[in-house]
């Protein structure tokens, strides 16, 4: 039988918790970090190590037929793929944050705000229902320095502990998106014998962690 695939982060957050919880699932394989793809030896499974923005596409083209990302990843990148299974873990919450000493008190007095993002997707969405006119200004890393280098009045982010924001002279205004990591599949995969089989092991590994 072909090896399905599937695509977990090659390291940062949800790595050690992806290959924590498919050898929980009774998989056996080496976690080489040098290389991209590992195969199980005793699953019909194939395992791909990659950035984590890469998997949604991935997943929804078939190149993977299942991934393990988070659920801001997913929504941001706009793709098609089915939810299988949240894991319980990655969880952190998309935020906009103020400066502190600069405070707002409702959600509509961000309209005519400018706010830094990595999110631009989600933040549109998130404005456009609570019907607020705002300027995105889209960038990739560090946002929480924008309010004060005077580059946005806002930020939207995501927050575990909360405190870069406060380093940083933030507060958390409203919250976007509670997020946590998601077993994603490709359309129609979770019909597959492999895939019902190893879908009934993460949930038992799951129910025994309750
Ligand atoms: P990559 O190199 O794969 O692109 P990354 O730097 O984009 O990695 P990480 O920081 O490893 O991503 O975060 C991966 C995921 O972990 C996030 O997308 C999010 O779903 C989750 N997560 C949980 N807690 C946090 C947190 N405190 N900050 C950022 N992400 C978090
Ligand atoms: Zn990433």
């Amino acid at each position: 039988m072909k090896a399905l695939k599937i695509a977990i982060q090659k390291s940062g957050r949800l790595n050690e918790k992806s290959v924590e919880l498919l050898k929980n699932c009774g998989l056996s394989f080496e976690n080489y970090k040098s290389s991209l793809i590992t195969s199980v030896a005793n699953f019909p499974l194939e395992i791909l190590f990659l950035r984590d923005d890469d998997i949604p596409e991935y997943v929804q083209d078939g190149i993977a037929d299942l991934g393990i990302v988070g659920e801001n990843v997913i929504k941001e990148k706009e793709v098609s793929v089915e939810y299988l299974q949240a894991l319980g873990f990655g969880k952190c919450t998309l935020k906009i944050a103020i400066p502190k000493e600069k405070p707002l008190n409702y959600i509509d007095d961000l309209n005519g705000k400018s706010i830094a993002t990595s999110y631009p997707i989600i933040l549109q969405k998130f404005l456009d229902q609570h019907q607020i006119k705002a300027d995105i200004r889209t960038i990739s890393g560090s946002v929480e320095i924008g309010p004060g280098l005077g580059l946005s009045d806002a930020i939207c982010d995501i927050v575990s502990t909360g405190s870069t924001l406060r380093n940083n002279g933030l507060e958390p205004f409203a919250d976007v998106l509670s997020s946590q990591a998601i077993l994603i599949g490709k359309k129609d995969i979770k019909e597959h014998s492999v895939v019902e089989e190893l879908l009934q092991r993460v949930q038992s590994v799951l129910r025994a962690k309750e």
